[in-house]
């Protein structure tokens, strides 16, 4: 290829791909706070939540209701949720679902805080599960998506799910516990719902560190 019509190509590629890339944007449509009741207990560790979700799919209503029952769980540690930020997306259908590649994309497309819950419509990844916590042990080969958790539609006990993923990303671990009642059982359900003294101090103490828990003066 000769030199000239090489230039010519570096500068019109782009131009060429514009109008595809216009069909494929990924966009806010819409963020606002969600009101959340303070609990009774003093906190020791405020957490700053974003929740993505996207037009046509999860309703406000649901997301806010099971995230004031999992802000109950997490009092347990001494961690309020002192502000849960609502974002509504518009993407196209290939984003809705969780799926590593698109997944990404449409994570690093976006300006959002962190931990970022995204709820997603289905999952494409193999092995199929209702949710998934990305923390920074997990997220060396995919780090757009550090720190976020993806919960698919019609995942059952949304509150405990919701903890339980959140502590995940929090204590930056993916180990489970055989304790019975624990909300870090493999198996989520309403009675899973204690964190030990261990499990609350190793899950302030490495959010602090990696700066998603902002300790209380
Ligand atoms: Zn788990």
């Amino acid at each position: 290829m000769n030199r000239l019509l090489r230039t010519l190509l570096v500068f019109l590629l782009p131009a060429l791909c514009a109008p595809a890339q216009a069909e494929d944007s990924i966009a806010i449509r819409d963020r606002r706070e969600l009101a959340l009741e303070r609990g009774t207990a003093r906190p020791s560790h405020h957490l700053s939540l974003v929740l993505a979700y996207f037009e046509g799919g999860w309703t406000p209503e649901v997301i806010r209701s099971a995230l004031r029952k999992s802000a109950r769980l997490l009092e347990q540690c001494g961690v309020a949720i002192t502000k849960a930020e609502l974002v509504l997306l518009a993407a196209p259908a290939r984003f809705h679902d969780f799926h590593t590649p698109d997944s990404r994309e449409l994570a690093s497309a976006l300006p959002l805080g962190k931990p970022t819950i995204y709820f997603v419509a289905d999952t494409r990844q193999q092995p199929a599960f209702d949710a998934e916590a990305i923390g920074r042990g997990n997220s060396g080969t995919r780090p757009e998506l550090k720190d976020t958790v993806w919960v698919v539609r019609g995942a059952r006990d949304l509150d405990i799910v919701l903890a339980h993923e959140l502590a995940h990303v929090l204590m930056d671990s993916g180990e489970h516990s055989v304790e019975p009642g624990n909300l870090m059982r493999e198996d989520t359900a309403p009675q899973n719902n204690y964190l030990s003294g261990t499990q609350c101090a190793r899950l302030r103490d490495t959010a602090t560190a990696n700066g998603l828990l902002q300790p209380v003066r």
